[in-house]
Parts: C-alpha cells; sequence; structure tokens
C-alpha cells in the first residue's frame, strides 16, 4: 500500500477517536486541578489532544520510481510530517512504531523460526488475561506483576538449577499488551499476547 493512502486511512481512524474524545466534557471525568502520576496538569493533557487531531496535517512528500516490468513507476512516499508522538493514542504514530519495530524484532524472530524447522525450538502463541474492571491502571499493573511472577518461576537459582516452572524453558519471546473494553462488560479488558520460544516442549497440565 502507498504510503499516503496508509496515512490517510489511518488519519480517518484519528479522526473518528478524536472526535469521539472531543465531545465528551473531561472536566466531568477529572477535576481540573488533577495531576497524573506521571505529572501531568489538566492543560498539559487538552495539549496532548490537540497534538494528536492534528498529528500529519503538515507531511512533505518525496517521489521515488520503482521499475514495474519495463517501465517506471513515480511512487510518493512520506519524507517528513508534524507527528504528535503520542503512539500509544494516536493510530498513525502507533504504525510508525509499529514499523520501527517490525524492522528490529525481523530477523531474531526468522532466525528462531529457523530452528523450530531444526527441530531445536518449539513456538507457542501464548495469553494472558485477567478479570475486567473499571480501573484500567490498575489492571495493567496486575497483569504485569502476574506475568513477572510467572516468568520468575522458571529462573535460575543460584546452585545453577532452575526453579520449577514452565517459564524456565523460555529461550526467546516477545510480547505485547492490548487493551480494549470487554464487549459485554463494557470494563477494560487487557491481555498479553506473547510469541514464545522454547528449548523444550510446554506441558499445558502446569
Ligand atoms: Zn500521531
Amino acid at each position: 500500500m502507498c504510503d499516503i493512502r496508509r496515512i490517510n486511512r489511518l488519519k480517518a481512524t484519528s479522526k473518528k477517536f478524536t472526535a469521539a474524545l472531543s465531545e465528551i466534557d473531561p472536566s466531568e471525568l477529572i477535576s481540573k486541578d488533577h495531576v497524573t502520576k506521571t505529572g501531568l496538569t489538566f492543560t498539559d493533557m487538552a495539549e496532548k489532544l490537540e497534538k494528536i487531531k492534528s498529528c500529519s496535517s503538515i507531511i512533505e512528500l518525496k517521489s521515488d520510481f520503482i521499475q514495474v516490468n519495463d517501465s517506471f513507476e513515480q511512487v510518493m512516499k512520506v519524507s517528513a510530517a508534524n507527528f504528535c508522538k503520542q503512539p500509544s493514542v494516536c493510530p498513525i504514530c502507533a504504525d510508525r512504531s509499529q514499523a520501527r519495530r517490525r524492522v528490529r524484532f525481523d530477523s531474531p524472530i526468522k532466525e528462531q523460526a529457523r530452528l523450530v524447522e531444526q527441530g531445536k525450538r518449539h513456538a507457542y502463541i501464548v495469553t494472558q488475561t485477567i478479570t475486567d474492571t473499571d480501573n484500567l491502571g490498575e489492571r495493567l499493573e496486575a497483569l504485569k506483576e502476574a506475568n513477572k511472577n510467572f516468568r520468575k518461576m522458571g529462573q535460575r537459582r543460584r546452585n545453577g538449577k532452575r526453579s520449577t516452572g514452565e517459564a524456565g524453558k523460555y529461550v526467546a519471546a516477545i510480547s505485547s499488551i492490548e487493551v480494549k473494553r470487554g464487549s459485554g462488560s463494557g470494563q477494560w479488558h487487557i491481555h498479553n499476547h506473547a510469541l514464545v520460544f522454547t528449548d523444550e516442549q510446554i506441558d499445558f497440565r502446569v
């Protein structure tokens, strides 16, 4: 897909999201003198929302020529823009940071996949989930803590042996947390998706 078409599509999603947010009166949710854990004031958050709204409103294009059979085709690519740099909430910036991650993790994942083909690794998709509630921050912390405890169960101990735990079989893994509203409950539903490579088969009974 062409860069500009992709940005347009993501911008449409972003517009829907920011329009929905603009309909909410934030002062009904939090008081004007509220300061977040990371030190953001009410005005800081309003400014951030404005930045997300105007993300990629100015873009600089450069043209490239690619060979298609016997002829050349001109392709326009985005070379710079006023990105808001808020990847956790802006679809355009999330897409950009995802592309960077893809480049970073592509070859290590392929390397592990080759070892799976050679029978030296096992591959799994592991999903961890947690009960839905209304407190997003608390849910995220609880999921991260539970995941940490699960991984600790497989850690190497001082005597060189591993403690019992299936996570001890992990040799490589990559994960991301997905956050959404539960369709039935309307509460925060979060889960952790992981691609895991192990040196031994995981025992599902454990
Ligand atoms: Zn953005």
